[in-house]
This record gives structure tokens, sequence and C-alpha cells, in this order.
């Protein structure tokens, strides 16, 4: 009779059972450290100037792509003709952009606000009431730049988009579709309420313009040449009694940035030369001159290691970890999740085949050959690991930068750690998750 399968049969065990007790205390110290790096890294660039001051500690070569896309470098005993091996991350997360012209006073209310574009895939309800902090650069008309970051100290002030109250939203918000009910329009910030004295109209707009001038500076036209970006205020904070998971704004997919960053570093003479690669505008499509469809910056760093490279032989045998997270299975939605395929936070770091969505569309479908030897390799170090995927079939789907990188010649396949409320301003992971995430990058960068 064949053995009865339970539900949860392909999954070994929990990765809590896997670690010993000095393991768990070091998991601890190593998820302390991941933490300080979420609030240090709000943003794109910031995480990139944070990966510098990691390469510039450690002593590690580091290309960088203008300012939000670098690559860190360990030179291995083979030729680089034998092929590289490459752990491929992004920095960029969902977040509220300014538009080019974004303030502007509402008459009706009496407050300051800026118009916003949100970047990449919100459920928008999430980011109503909760306070924002205000992160990016603004270049004036003489071409100086001025760095952003208010919110974050205790003393700053914050920012927030407004929500109606519960006792007039019947008609406009509670009787409607979620996804119709808050308009993209509507995700404006209040930015201010004091009027100036002697002006006929937009008090509060001058009085911002003002305060702005004074303290940086800056005209109105210079936020046409700015990047803002309204990210959650709030810091990464452990969640449960047990201190077992991370509640933080940004973990897709900084979490996967910050364990093949510290994989690098300490890297010290691999037998095949490795690669970190940070890129950018992974959550809008991947699109432009940072993000992973721009293959020059590779192409670039293989020429400068070895001008004589032949650099399509040299991707033909490469091998890409695309580290980017997985969906978690989540209590009280589990009907959308096809449960014997899909990641649980606490199971070790996630591997998916394919991404994509309905008949594998739009997929990087790693070949069973490259499957055989990651499993073989995380078998063969022990590191916890599970199967993931994005949902059941033709519930949804999504992608990750692994079709680019299987489009140049390469070997790709996803490998991350699971998130639960992912691209929301508090996305959750497991330590263990995390550290597994960690150790699977290292183990394939030193092999
Ligand atoms: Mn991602
Ligand atoms: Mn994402």
């Amino acid at each position: 009779m064949a053995k009865k399968i339970d539900k949860f049969s392909y999954k070994k065990k929990s990765a809590w059972d896997v670690f010993n007790k000095v393991q768990i205390k070091k998991i601890f110290t190593f998820t302390d450290e991941y933490k300080s790096f979420l609030n240090n890294a709000k943003t794109e660039r910031e995480a990139i100037k944070e990966i510098k001051k990691y390469a510039n500690k450690f002593n590690k070569k580091i290309y960088l792509n203008k300012n939000s896309c670098a690559a860190i470098i360990v030179k291995g005993e083979k030729s680089i003709s034998e092929g590289l091996r490459i752990v491929i991350s992004h920095v960029d997360s969902p977040r509220l952009d300014l538009k080019q012209v974004p303030l502007f006073e509402d008459s009706d209310s009496n407050i300051a606000l800026f118009e916003t574009h949100y970047y990449g895939g919100i459920k928008k309800f999430q980011w109503l009431t909760i306070p924002l902090s205000l992160h990016g650069i603004i270049i004036k008309k003489d071409g100086s730049k001025i760095h952003f970051s208010i919110g974050e100290n205790e003393k700053d002030p914050v920012f927030q988009v407004p929500d109606i109250l519960p006792h007039l939203s019947h008609e406009i918000q509670d009787t409607k579709k979620m996804n119709e009910a808050i308009k993209g329009e509507s995700l404006d910030i209040i930015i201010g309420s004091i009027p100036v004295k002697d002006a006929e109209k937009d008090k509060i707009k001058k009085a911002i313009l003002k305060k702005l001038n004074d303290d940086y500076g800056i005209i109105e036209e210079d936020f046409i040449s700015a990047e803002l970006e309204a990210v959650p205020a709030f810091k990464a904070r452990d969640i449960g009694f047990d201190n077992s998971l991370i509640g933080s704004y940004g973990q897709d997919d900084r979490s996967s940035v910050f364990c093949s960053l510290k994989s690098i570093i300490e890297l010290k003479k691999p037998k095949y030369t490795a690669i970190s690669l940070f890129v950018d505008k992974e959550e809008i499509g991947s699109e432009g001159t940072t993000s992973a469809q721009s293959a020059s910056f590779l192409r670039s760093i293989i020429k400068d290691i070895d001008p004589k490279a032949d650099i399509d032989s040299v991707m033909l045998k490469s091998k890409v970890i695309s580290a980017d997270v997985d969906a978690a299975i989540t209590p009280n939605y589990t009907e959308v999740f096809e449960l014997k395929n899909s990641a649980s936070l606490g199971y070790g770091v996630t591997m998916s085949k394919f991404t994509g969505h309905g008949g594998k569309y739009s997929a990087n479908d790693a070949s069973a050959e490259y499957v055989s030897e990651i499993r073989t390799l995380l078998n063969k170090m022990k590191i916890p690991w599970q199967t993931g995927e994005l949902g059941k079939v033709d519930k949804g789907g999504g992608g990750t930068v692994a079709k680019y990188y299987s489009r140049l010649g390469m070997e790709v396949i996803d490998l991350g750690p699971p998130v639960m409320s992912m691209h929301s301003p508090f996305e959750v992971t497991s330590k263990v998750d995390i550290y597994s995430a960690y150790l699977a990058y290292k183990s394939f960068q030193e092999n």
C-alpha cells in the first residue's frame, strides 16, 4: 500500500530543529545586523551606499553602475573562461514616489500635500495613515545635489497619507471593490498646515516653500529634477513572544541583498570567480540602465576581469542564483496556496524551479539538472530548504530577474527567503530563513 501522504510531508523539518543552540544564538546576532542594515537602507540608493561601506570595510572589489546598481567581485582559482558564480538580488522596494510637480495646497481642508505615483505593486489601503519618512535627492538649479532623509530620527517629523473616518466611508469605500476603493491619485502626503500671513492664496504652500528654501535653498522647480520617495518611517522589529520573526519594510528584496552581501564579503578564494550583483527597478519590470535587463554592466565587468574573455562563452558557462523572496503560506488565506508546493516561514530558504503565471508564462524554468545541482549542494551543506511557488495555478503569479539572466545563456534558479505580507509596509520573515539564505548563497559562491 502506498504511504499516506501528509500535506506537509515534502518538508523535512522546521529549520528551528535543524540548527543547534549555538547556531541559533549566531542567527540572532546575524539578524540583529540585518535589522540595522534594513534601517540604514530604506531606498535603492541607500542600499548601494551600505553595500559600498561593507565592500570598503572588507577590502572587496566593487563596481558601480550609476547610483543604484553595484557588483562585488571575488576572483576565483579558475580562469573566468570556466564561468562565474553570480548571486543577483534587487535593491528597490515598493513605495510612493513624488511626482515631478508635487507640491499643492488643498484649500478645502487647508492642508499642503505632495502628489505621489506609487512604485511597484502595492495594496493601496496599506499605505494610508501610517507614518512615512521622505528619502532621496534633489538636484538644484545650480546642479548641486541635496540628500534627503527626514522622518527616521525620533525628533524628525513624519508624513502621512490621510484616510476617511469609518463614519463616512460607507459610500466611497466600504461598498466598493477593494482594489477600487482607494484611487492612486488619492495617495497624497500631508506635509504642512501653517499659512503665511500676507498672501492672497496658497498660503500654506507658500509657507512650505519658504521653509524648504530657508533649510535647503531649494525652489519649487527643483522638484522636477528630484527623486524623492515616501517609505514607512518605522524600524525593523522582532515579531512574536519568541522573537523568531522580523517585521520590516523592504525585505523584498533587501533580505536577499543583505545575505548575498554577507556571503561575498566573507569569501576568500573560491574555485570560480564569484559575483554578488545588486540591481534596481525589479519592482517595475526591470526596465532601465540600472536594471537586470541592462546586461552591459555585467559585460563590462567580465571585460575588466579579463580583457580577452569571450563574453558569450563565459555567460554560457556561468551559474546564477536569482536571490529573491517567495510567498510564505499566510494564515487565514491558505486557499490561494497549493500547500504541498508552497513555502512556510521557518522552513528554510525557498527554491523555485519556475516563476511566471498561468501556463508558466514569462517564466524562467530551471532545468532538472541545475535544480539537482542546487538541491545536492543544499543537502550536502545541511542547509534547511524548501520548495516554493507563488500561489495556486491561475490564482496569480509573479516574476523575478531570473529570466533576464537565463536569456544570456546562464543557468538560473530562484532561491530566497519566504516572506509573509509581501509588498506591505511591514513585511514578515523568519530569522532562520534569512540565515539559511545566507548559508545557501555562501555555499554556492564558495563551491
Ligand atoms: Mn523581489
Ligand atoms: Mn517584489
